[in-house]
């Protein structure tokens, strides 16, 4: 019995510390709120224009929790709800309108867009200055260059949550699994930037467990439920898991196996409570940027 205490405390004592994105991202948006209160002072508000084509049910928990963080930080949500019979056309004319307006400092559209339209055409009509989720091509070119533009917000937060967690990142070897334009490519930039070693996968990668057993830093962008298990994590890695999924009892899980992964890893990002609260704060970082670009502040 007491070898088995024993045996179950040393287990416990190798547990992964939970880097607590819930905690971080309060902190992050509490750090926007006193630079917007500020502005403030100034007599400038930050203003976020916010536009959902459709009621597609997730988009609208998403596109309310956008506007609960402005409220929160201080700035101002402008919503445009349009219904999924608006044409392209109409959206673009409300971009444009937005692009020209100098009270806005930030546009979000909210993706999925109904399938008659282009996100791609969407994305690349709003202005680089004011694409606050960093999906603009120009954005995505400075990343790759290193020139200062909004970058995509959850790889951003993933790498605050990094750094704020003492994660060090230079010359450690990183790996990506997932290359979408939102994730798994601005991640592999942003960790590059850091100075990491990074290999970037996806599903056309051979041998998946061999790459991701040499990670120090495991970022799971695949969007398949708990698929990341400890036999794809090397012993005393740190496992960042993007993935949002609901199971059959509506019950939160993400692209890694929590259970499994967390006795081998060093460091943990939950699901919910990490990388998901990042998203947000990283958007309202970005609108303060855009605002204070504007300002001259920075
Ligand atoms: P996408 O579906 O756009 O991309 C998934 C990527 O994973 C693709 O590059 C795909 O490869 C790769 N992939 C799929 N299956 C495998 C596999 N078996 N082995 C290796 N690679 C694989 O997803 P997103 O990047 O948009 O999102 C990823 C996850 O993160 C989702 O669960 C999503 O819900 C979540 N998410 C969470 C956010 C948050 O705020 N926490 C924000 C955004 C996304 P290929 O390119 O070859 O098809």
């Amino acid at each position: 019995m007491i070898k088995m205490q024993r045996i179950a405390r040393k287990w416990s004592e190798q547990m992964a510390a939970i880097i607590d994105g819930k905690k971080i991202s309060a902190e992050i948006k509490e750090e926007v709120k006193q630079e917007a209160a500020l502005l403030a002072e100034q007599g400038r508000t930050v203003t976020l224009a916010v536009v959902q084509v459709g009621n597609d049910p997730a988009s609208s928990v998403y596109v309310g929790n956008k506007k609960k963080a402005c409220e929160y930080v201080g700035f101002q949500s402008l919503s445009y709800e349009l219904p999924e019979e608006t044409s392209e056309e109409e959206l673009l004319r409300l971009i444009s309108e937005l692009n020209g307006r100098k009270d806005v400092n930030g546009i979000l559209v909210q993706l999925p867009l109904p399938e008659k339209i282009s996100e791609a055409k969407v994305i690349q009509a709003i202005s680089p200055d004011k694409d606050v989720d960093g999906f603009h091509v120009q954005n995505v070119g400075r990343l790759s260059v290193g020139a200062p533009g909004f970058v995509s917000c959850t790889p951003a937060g993933i790498i605050e949550l990094l750094k704020r967690s003492g994660i060090l990142i230079e010359g450690r070897e990183c790996v990506v699994v997932g290359r979408s334009n939102i994730v798994g490519k601005p991640m592999a930039a942003l960790l590059l930037a850091e100075n990491g070693t990074v290999t970037v996968c996806h599903s056309r990668t051979k041998n998946l467990a061999e790459l991701t057993r040499r990670a120090d830093i495991l970022v799971a962008a695949l969007g398949k439920p708990k698929f990341i298990t400890a036999d794809y994590v090397k012993k005393g890695a740190v496992v960042i898991d993007v993935g949002i999924h609901r199971n059959a009892e509506n019950k939160l899980c993400g692209d890694v196996d929590f259970a499994s992964v967390e006795p081998v890893a060093s460091a943990i990002t939950p699901v919910p409570g990490g990388v998901g609260p990042m998203t947000i704060a990283m958007l309202m970082v970005n609108c303060l940027k855009s605002a204070q670009r504007e300002e001259g502040v920075r």
